[in-house]
């Protein structure tokens, strides 16, 4: 009879955990299709349900069927309460945040999900069993894979709440070649404590909580001294690597619990994240070891060029220079944002299309203040995604545009990218506008742009100022245009 109660237990455990496993399973095909579906600005929406959706199955099949050594999750009070508080002040953040706001938002999120990356391995680090320790010594799977949470999980902490800073324009960049060195003895020394802890095989890890919060201390201040001297054109770049940093802290947590779902998640956001970093380089002439050392951009103060005579064009004017092309090209830049002017862009182009113009928008891969950042504002005022052009399919058709119209673009359009070696954006591709016959720029006055810099675009001679909030110049061009 005992033996039969034992059997039945072990049926209940093993049904348990196989229904576990198989919801988990279906949870990582929902994140899989979500993020599919995230690709293309029709379906995004419902991507993200999707992805939402197969989080909230795993977090609840977790709680209901979980099980260790035959104990179930307890302290349910305590968990409801957590996840309460952070569904309360995420949903409330979310609604409030101005979309202008987002890209700090996203940074915002992205480093939570490295704090509690990190916090799993604080938490568990005196766990580790004593018989894995006696068996292996130290040198284990778990521990690598608790180590390695810690510090990937502290860096995109820290380096996540000074990009937070910066794009908000709360914190400035600090440039020194003595950072450099800082930054890579700061990185060999976080690898060669690691391994110091990994093969201190004999002693007990309560023994070595100490050194475990130095490593944390130490990526900490890595994290935010590797973020410190990116500015200028070059911080997409380092956000879509802490997204990575994030996803692959994520994934160490999986593989400590052994958990598919926590697993696929975190791998999924890595390699996203990986991929659009590389992308990011590319785009942007830079190598991915300059990212890590944080040396980038051309490592110093542009030269203060002599901004020449600025010529401005009436709305008159400027919708009949329009009204009578053959192909215009807009570009549009963060400034589209902050105007939240992108309806009228998209009427515009009605209006030019119905006069027999052809239009298309040229979208640089850093404009705005966050990874698709136009795209998605386009696609909110339904401009059909065909007649987005990646910037250096812009750049061939450009000889035949006849006007190009920059929107709130400054730095993804100026020439110093180009000419001038000692500008903090030497090296990024740029729109070239300048290779078409007219250019008209529309911005509020003779304001920077997030790299703080010149631009010699607005006083070259192709090219005229229309002064103005976007969306009230927009307004009055549009209303102009109709009438010719
Ligand atoms: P910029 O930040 O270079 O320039 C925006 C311009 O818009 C300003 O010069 C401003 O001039 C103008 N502007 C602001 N508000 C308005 C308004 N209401 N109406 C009209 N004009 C307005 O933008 P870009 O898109 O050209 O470049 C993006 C920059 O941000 C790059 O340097 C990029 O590296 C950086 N960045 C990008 C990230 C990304 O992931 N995409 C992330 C972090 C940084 P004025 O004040 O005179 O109106």
């Amino acid at each position: 009879m005992d033996r039969l109660i034992e059997f039945t237990k072990h049926v209940h455990f093993t049904f348990g955990d196989s229904v576990l496993e198989i919801i988990y399973l279906i949870a990582s095909i929902m994140f899989i299709l979500g993020l599919k579906k995230l690709s293309h600005p029709d379906t995004a929406k419902r991507g993200n349900l999707w992805a939402a959706t197969g989080m909230i199955l795993a977090i609840a099949a977790t709680l209901l069927l979980h099980s260790q050594d035959g104990h179930k999750i307890g302290n349910f009070g305590l968990i409801f309460t957590a996840i309460g508080i952070g569904t309360i002040l995420g949903w409330l953040i979310a609604k409030r945040v101005k979309m202008t706001k987002m890209p700090e938002l996203v940074s915002f999120f992205n480093g939570m999900g490295g704090a509690a990356a990190a916090l799993i391995s604080l938490v568990e680090y005196p766990h580790i069993s004593k018989e894995l320790i006696a068996d292996h010594g130290l040198l284990n799977w778990n521990t690598l894979v608790i180590l390695l949470g810690l510090i990937i999980g502290s860096i995109s902490f820290a380096g996540s709440v000074i990009a937070f800073g910066k794009l908000d324009g709360r914190i400035k960049d600090i440039r020194s070649k003595i950072l450099r060195v800082i930054n890579i003895m700061l990185l060999l020394f976080i690898v060669g404590f690691a391994l110091f802890i990994m093969t201190r095989n004999q002693v007990n890890p309560i023994e070595l909580t100490p050194f475990i919060y130095i490593l944390l201390a130490v990526s900490l201040v890595y994290g935010v001294l590797f973020v410190m001297p990116i500015g200028g054109a070059d911080m997409p770049v380092v956000i879509s690597l802490l997204n990575s940093l994030t996803g692959v802290a994520a994934a160490m947590g999986g593989f400590l619990y052994d958990n598919l779902v926590m697993l696929t998640g975190g791998i999924l956001v890595g390699s996203a994240g990986t991929i659009l970093t590389i992308l990011m380089c590319n785009a942007m002439n830079r190598s991915l070891f300059n990212v890590l050392i944080g040396a980038f951009g051309g490592g110093g103060m542009a030269a203060e060029t002599e901004q020449g005579s600025i010529k401005e064009v009436s709305i008159t004017d400027a919708a009949i220079l329009l009204g009578y092309s053959r192909k215009v090209m807009i570009v549009p830049g963060y400034g589209l944002a902050v105007a939240q002017a992108q309806h009228l862009a998209h009427e515009l182009d009605i209006i030019l299309e119905e006069k027999g113009v052809d239009i298309k928008y040229a979208i640089h891969p850093v404009a705005g203040r966050m990874p698709g950042h136009m795209n998605v504002l386009l696609a909110e005022a339904d401009v059909p995604y065909e007649k987005l052009l990646e910037s250096d399919k812009a750049n061939e058709e450009m000889e035949n545009v006849d006007v190009v119209v920059v929107i709130g673009a400054n730095d993804v359009v100026n020439p110093a990218a180009e000419d001038d070696p000692s500008s903090p954006i030497f090296g990024m591709p740029i729109v070239k506008t300048l290779k078409a016959k007219h250019v008209i720029v529309m911005k509020r006055g003779m304001g920077k742009g997030y790299a703080a810099i010149e631009n010699s675009l607005f006083s070259h001679e192709k090219t005229r100022m229309l002064f103005g909030n976007a969306k009230e110049t927009l307004q009055k061009l549009v209303a102009e245009v109709k009438n010719i």
